[in-house]
C-alpha cells in the first residue's frame, strides 16, 4: 500500500529516514512521500534520506529551531499554531496516489509526542484517507516525565487515528548498547517489520502467479481501530533460483509437507514471539497472516493452517491471510498483525507509573513554592520594591 508518511519529533523523523532505506532496499514502493516536521534545525538538519523541501521546522518563533525540550503541551501548542506550514509540505502529496498516511512519532518526547496527535486531528478532518499513527513508547528507564508524556500522549493520539500501531522501545533495548547505537538497531527492527507489512500491500496481482497476495485494503480493514502489534518470524531456506530448482522439484512432494509445516509454524513462532507491543494475544479483535519469501515457498496450506490457529488463539472471525511472494530471497517469513488488541499490561503500568509521576510533580511543584514563599518572606519587615 502508498503511504504518506509523516515523521514527527527526532524519533519519528529517523524512523521515516529509516522507512525511505528499507523501502529502496527491497523495492517495496510502499513510500510514496516523506515528510519530516520538528521543532528543532539540527534533528532536521541531521535526516540523509527526506528531501530537504519536505522537512518543516515548527514552533520558530516561540523557540526559535531548539526543540521544546521535552515539553509536549508545548509541542501540541506549537503545531496547531503552524499547522499550516505542516500543511504546505502535504499539499505537495499526491492525495489521489495514496492509500493512507502514517504518522510516525516517539511519544516520551516533546514535538513528536504532542505534535503527532494534533496532525492526526488536522489530516481526517480534511482527507478521506484513513490516518494511521506508529507511536514509540519509551523504555522505562527513560524517567517519570517521558512516561508521563508517553501515557497522555497515547491517550490522544489511539483518539485522533484510525489505529494506532505501537512499537516498546523497552522490550526490544539490549544490555551494554549504547543509546545510539541502539536506537540505530532498533530502528532497523521497526522498519523491517511494519515495511514488510505495507510493502505486502504493494504488490499487484499481475506482478505474480500467486492469486493469494495482499491486498491493501485487506491491511485497511484490519487496521480499522484501536491498537495494533506486529510479531515477525523468519527462517533460511534453498532458494531455487540459486540453481537448487533442480533439487527442489525432485523432491517436491516432501518439501510441500515441509513448507506446509514451516509456514504454520513460523505463524506460531511471530504470534508468541516478540510483538512490537507484547500483549494478550486473545484480546486481539482483527489478524492479518502474511507470508513472505520466495514465491515457490508460499505454501497455502500453511498459511491457511496458520490463520486457523491464529483464529482459534484470538477467538476471532476475521483473521485475514496472504502472500508477499519475493523472489530472490533466502527467506520465509511471517508477519502476524494483531489488531484492537486491548489485554496490554504494558500499558496499564505505563499509565500507572505516569499516575504516580502526575501526583509527584503536582506535590514538589507545590511545596517548591511554599518553600520560596517561606525564602522569601521576612514577617513583613522588609518591603518589597512594587
Ligand atoms: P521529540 O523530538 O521532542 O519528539 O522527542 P524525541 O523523538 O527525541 O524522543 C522521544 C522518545 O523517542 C524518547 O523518549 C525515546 O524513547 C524515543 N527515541 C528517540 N530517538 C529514537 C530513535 O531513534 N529510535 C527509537 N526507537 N526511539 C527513539
Amino acid at each position: 500500500m502508498k503511504l504518506a508518511l509523516i515523521g514527527f519529533g527526532q524519533a519519528g523523523g529517523k524512523i521515516v529516514d529509516e522507512f525511505l532505506a528499507y523501502d529502496e532496499a527491497i523495492d517495496g514502493g510502499f513510500v510514496e512521500t516523506a515528510i519530516a516536521v520538528n521543532s528543532a534545525t539540527t534533528d532536521l538538519h541531521g535526516l540523509e534520506r527526506i528531501p530537504k523541501r519536505n522537512r518543516v521546522l515548527i514552533g520558530q518563533a516561540r523557540v526559535k529551531g531548539h526543540g521544546v525540550g521535552a515539553d509536549n503541551e508545548l509541542g501540541a501548542e506549537v503545531t496547531e499554531e503552524d499547522i499550516s506550514e505542516v500543511q504546505g509540505a502535504i499539499d505537495r502529496i499526491p492525495i489521489h496516489e495514496i492509500d493512507a498516511f502514517l504518522i510516525v512519532a516517539g511519544m516520551g518526547g516533546g514535538t513528536g509526542s504532542g505534535g503527532a496527535p494534533v496532525l492526526a486531528t488536522h489530516l481526517k478532518r480534511i482527507y478521506t484517507q484513513p490516518v494511521f499513527g506508529l507511536g514509540v513508547l519509551p523504555a522505562t528507564d527513560e524517567g517519570g516525565i517521558y512516561t508521563l508524556n508517553a501515557a497522555r500522549s497515547f491517550q490522544t493520539f489511539v483518539r485522533e487515528v484510525d489505529n494506532l500501531l505501537v512499537f516498546d522501545n523497552e522490550v526490544w533495548r539490549d544490555a551494554g548498547e549504547t543509546v545510539a547505537g541502539g536506537y540505530d538497531r532498533i530502528n532497523k527492527e521497526i522498519v523491517e517489520r511494519f515495511g514488510l507489512l505495507f510493502a505486502a500491500g504493494e504488490v499487484h496481482h499481475d506482478d505474480h502467479v500467486a492469486e493469494s497476495v495482499v491486498d491493501s485494503s485487506e491491511i485497511i480493514n484490519t487496521l480499522e481501530g484501536g491498537v495494533s502489534t506486529i510479531g515477525y518470524a523468519r527462517e533460511t531456506v534453498d532458494n531455487a533460483d540459486d540453481g537448487l530448482l533442480s533439487t527442489f522439484r525432485e523432491t517436491e512432494t516432501f518439501d510441500e509437507g515441509t513448507a506446509t509445516n514451516r509456514m504454520t509454524s513460523l505463524v506460531r513462532k511471530a504470534t508468541l514471539g516478540r510483538l512490537t507491543l507484547p500483549c494478550d494475544v486473545a484480546s486481539a479483535d482483527r489478524g492479518l497472516v502474511v507470508s513472505t519469501g520466495p514465491p515457490e515457498h508460499l505454501n497455502r496450506k500453511g498459511v491457511e493452517r496458520g490463520r486457523q490457529w491464529l483464529e482459534d488463539e484470538t477467538g476471532s472471525m476475521e483473521i485475514r491471510g496472504g502472500d508477499y511472494p519475493r523472489p530472490n530471497q533466502d527467506e520465509v517469513g511471517a508477519i502476524v498483525l494483531l489488531s484492537g488488541v486491548t489485554d496490554v499490561p504494558r500499558i496499564d503500568q505505563l499509565q500507572q507509573v505516569a499516575i504516580e509521576a502526575q501526583d509527584t510533580t503536582e506535590m514538589v511543584q507545590a511545596r517548591a513554592e511554599e518553600d520560596l514563599t517561606s525564602l522569601v518572606d521576612t514577617g513583613g519587615e522588609l518591603d518589597a520594591l512594587f
